[in-house]
């Protein structure tokens, strides 16, 4: 055991305290990695404020360098420059292996209860015998963390390691919904719902086109569905929702054109929601899709989007609105409930 600094999230919904904890050893298949920056996202607000989920080592977006790797880990060694997923690629199953885009793998992908690793069911965090839990299969509030080796991507290590950090959940995430799955071709309009970090990814690929308008529900009497239609001729060509509000999910798809509109879903939205709409806008040949982690396979496809970052054809800097030392992790979470930050980074190299 190795004891050191991380965060933890006690109780739901109250500030993290800065802990010493112990941190074991990579078992067969994982790796220990050591953290240089992370991130915080809105799910780990989520999460955090969830009051399901207590003793909880939270955040999934980070950038490490491998400390140690278990047992038939053979494709990274220490010293390699990594990103973890919070959804993962084994490779072997039948969702790995599909040639139909699927990312969802079978035994990595995204797991918001399991808290342990899959090799023994324990943790690999404890403070005093007490064990701490992982969330997402990566936790990266720590200075070391221990992850599956399928959710672990080797990356360029020229990348600049303190923004690249983001690529990680919502920038992939929103970039690979509009590549991957509502590929516009060029001339289509496209709707995007929502401009947090997700959003603002999305429109990287519209901008090369030229976004033209804005608009603000609340400054129109009508359904704002309604309003966009009226403007584009019947429905825009592509719609993309990243806000996690399910009435916003439901004017995404209305938005879009009869004959061959395309609506995609981005964003999580609670546990009650209800998606309405009358089936007959499906009859007019729209179609309704939803993404996790923009359909990225992650270990076959993260190297390449991090290769665009360094030959600057993705503006990733721009996302980054601050950046803190480690031990001012609370106020990352400030900035995000309050609306100041896209993405607040955050150092462990005080
Ligand atoms: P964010 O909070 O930074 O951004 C959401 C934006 O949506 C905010 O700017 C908010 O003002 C806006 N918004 C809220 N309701 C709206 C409405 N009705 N109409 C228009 N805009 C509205 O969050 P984010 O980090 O960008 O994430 C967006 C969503 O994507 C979240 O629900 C998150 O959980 C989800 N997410 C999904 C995946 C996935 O793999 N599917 C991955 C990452 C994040
Ligand atoms: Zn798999
Ligand atoms: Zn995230």
């Amino acid at each position: 055991m190795i004891i050191y600094i991380a965060a933890v999230a006690w109780e739901a919904g109250k500030p993290l305290v800065i802990e010493e904890v112990e941190v074991a050893p990579p078992q067969a298949g994982e790796v220990r990695l050591k953290i240089l920056f992370t991130s915080l996202c809105h799910t780990d607000v989520y999460f955090w404020d969830s009051k399901i989920l207590s003793d909880l080592l939270i955040s999934h977006n980070l950038v490490r360098i491998v400390e140690s790797v278990g047992e038939g880990v053979r494709d990274m060694k220490a010293g390699d420059k990594v990103l973890p997923v919070f959804t993962g690629e084994c490779g072997e199953c039948g969702h790995c292996r599909s040639e139909e885009g699927s990312n969802l793998c079978e035994l990595l992908r995204i797991n918001t209860e399991r808290g342990v690793m899959l090799s023994d069911g324990k943790t690999r965090f404890s403070k005093n015998g007490k064990p701490i839990y992982h969330f997402l299969g990566t936790s990266t509030f720590a200075e070391y963390t221990v992850l599956h080796a399928g959710c672990v991507v080797k990356i360029n290590p020229s990348a600049p390691l303190h923004t690249v950090c983001i690529l990680s959940c919502g920038f992939c995430t929103g970039f690979g919904a509009a590549v991957n799955v509502a590929k516009p071709k060029p001339g289509s309009t496209v709707a995007v719902f929502g401009l947090g970090a997700v959003g603002l990814a999305v429109s990287l690929l519209p901008k090369k086109f030229g976004i033209t308008d804005f608009l603000n529900p609340k400054d129109y009497d009508k359904p704002i569905q309604e309003v966009i239609c009226e403007m584009t001729n019947g429905g825009v060509d592509r719609a993309i929702e990243c806000t996690g509000n399910v009435q916003a999910s439901i004017q995404a798809f209305e938005s879009v054109h009869d004959g061959w509109g395309v609506a995609v879903l981005v964003g999580v939205p609670s546990k009650d929601a209800e998606f309405k709409t009358h089936p007959l806008k499906f009859l007019q040949e729209r179609t309704l899709k939803g993404t996790f982690f923009g359909n990225f396979k992650p270990r076959s496809h993260l190297p390449s989007v991090v290769e665009k970052y360094i030959n600057k054809e993705l503006e990733v800097d721009k996302f980054i609105t601050h950046t803190i030392p480690f031990s001012e992790i609370n106020k990352a979470f400030e900035y995000m409930l309050t609306g100041k930050s896209i993405r607040c980074v955050m150092s462990m190299q005080e």
